[in-house]
């Protein structure tokens, strides 16, 4: 019998790690690797790490340790540790003399390099590289998984804002933009092969192509990503607020496919403590770009990422997130404890919060947003809107899930064949998470 090669791919952090991960499994195919989820059975296992928040290193740290017992029952099985995590600066040194059974340690700058260190690897012997800088040409591989629903798409790697509390600079370098041509061209690919929807991706999209000339921004490439056949639908993700121009909105506004969700991360709701974060933006300035939505757009949903616990956040800075969300009506939130990240400027920053206080100001901040988002949600009873039929639900096997123009959740029933295709709901009922609908005639 033929001996297929199995690999199971990890993922661990934002859709951008998400998406270096499919690269990887791509990578592999041409190995002869089939794409598995049995641990027990896999003849190569790759973990693609983030670094983000503490809470997400530790679990990892605790991955890499039960692989080691993997590796002791089954010891031909091949590991590979990548992404955000290993391209820390320093920690490659900490990591390998901790899991000396990894047999592949690679940074978040030679991934597409993948090859390389897997084929070294199939030659027997172990490798550990990490590039200090980026090489923009090796990026791009396109992906193609057929009948693949939805896709994320880089449109530009790296960050410049440098916020900070935030790693994401110091592991993914630089900002730079793809050739839209490049995009335009992998989006096709990706709706031959049966994709419905894509998802743009950059740490900050607002200022994609700021390097090109003639001058090409985020909006003009979304009015192209918006004429290609075959597509439904088109979301992206983040937008700065520093950034976020009247020309991207109206955009918003005026396409066809462009979903009419914003994910515009507060942070923080007090100028003191955005100015320390080094957002670049005040609330007032924040919550005119809110108002700006609101008045071309007066349907969209906005969504947001907010830190509670950030060095020097006094009572009433927090309370000043708190009335943020009530001014902002966001139909959900991120929210998360600020966690220390070494090498960043907070980490050296004075008056840290003890953890008891960031967990009970998270807490709360958790309850007023649950509120929130339940008002959101119950505001859409009674009325119709257009879904996206996505599959089975993972709770109710019984019933599908989609999700709206605006990204919320919406659970319904309708036959099979519906999958993939766009279904008017009407919302009877509704959660702080999801709603439940009904397809009229069935
Ligand atoms: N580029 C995006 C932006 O500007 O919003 C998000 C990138 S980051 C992967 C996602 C979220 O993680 C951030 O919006 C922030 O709320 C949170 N985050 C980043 N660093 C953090 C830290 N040190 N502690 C807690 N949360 C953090
Ligand atoms: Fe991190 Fe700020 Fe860049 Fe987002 S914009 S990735 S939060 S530094």
């Amino acid at each position: 019998m033929e001996n297929i090669k199995k690999v199971v791919t990890l993922v661990y952090g934002c859709q951008m790690s998400e998406r270096d991960a499919e690269t990887l499994t791509e990578i592999t195919r041409g190995f002869g690797y089939t794409p598995s989820d049995d641990l027990e059975t896999a003849d190569l296992v790759i973990v693609n790490t983030c670094c983000v928040r503490e809470s997400a290193e530790n679990k990892i740290l605790g991955k890499i340790g039960e692989l080691k017992k993997l590796k002791e029952r089954n010891s031909h099985v091949k590991i590979a540790i990548t992404g955000c995590m290993v391209q820390q600066p320093g920690a490659l040194d900490r990591l390998t003399k901790r899991a000396p059974h990894v047999d592949i340690w690679a940074g978040t700058h030679n991934l597409h390099d993948f090859s390389a260190l897997l084929h070294r690897v199939e030659q027997g012997g172990k490798v550990a590289e990490v590039w200090q800088v980026p090489k923009a040409t090796l990026e791009v591989i396109p992906l193609a998984v057929k009948g693949k629903l939805q896709a994320n798409v880089n449109i530009m790697y790296g960050c410049n804002n440098f916020c900070s509390y935030c790693i994401v600079p110091h592991v993914r370098g630089r900002e730079r933009s793809r050739k839209p041509e490049e995009i335009l061209q992998e989006i096709e690919g990706l709706v031959q092969s049966g994709c419905r929807e894509v998802t743009l991706l950059g740490q900050n999209v607002n200022s994609y192509g700021k390097e090109f000339s003639p001058a090409y921004d985020f909006a003009d490439l979304l009015h192209q990503v918006d004429q290609i056949k075959g597509l439904l639908r088109i979301r992206f993700i983040t937008s700065h607020p520093k950034d976020l121009s009247d020309k991207l909105i109206r955009t918003v506004a005026e396409g066809e496919k462009l979903c009419e969700h914003f994910h515009l991360p507060i942070q923080s709701g007090s100028n003191q403590i955005l100015e320390r974060m080094n957002r670049k933006y005040t609330r007032e300035y924040y919550l005119s770009r809110v108002q700006k939505i609101h008045e071309l757009i007066p349907n969209a949903s906005i969504t947001t990422d907010i830190i509670v616990g950030f060095p020097g956040e006094s009572e009433e800075d927090f309370e000043q997130t708190l009335a943020m969300m009530k001014e902002a009506h966001y139909s959900q939130a991120f929210t998360f404890m600020y966690s220390k990240r070494s090498g960043t400027l907070a980490a050296k920053m004075e008056d840290q919060i003890p953890l008891d206080l960031k967990k009970r100001r998270l807490q709360k901040l958790m309850s007023v947003q649950n509120l929130e988002s339940l008002e959101w949600r119950q505001n859409m009873i009674g009325k119709r809107f257009e879904v996206l039929v996505e599959g089975p639900s993972k709770t109710n096997p019984t019933r599908l899930t989609g999700r709206t123009r605006g990204n919320e959740l919406v659970v319904f029933k309708a036959n099979l064949d519906t999958i993939g295709t766009l279904l008017t709901v009407k919302i009877k009922e509704a959660g702080s998470w999801t709603v439940v609908g009904e397809v009229e005639g069935f």
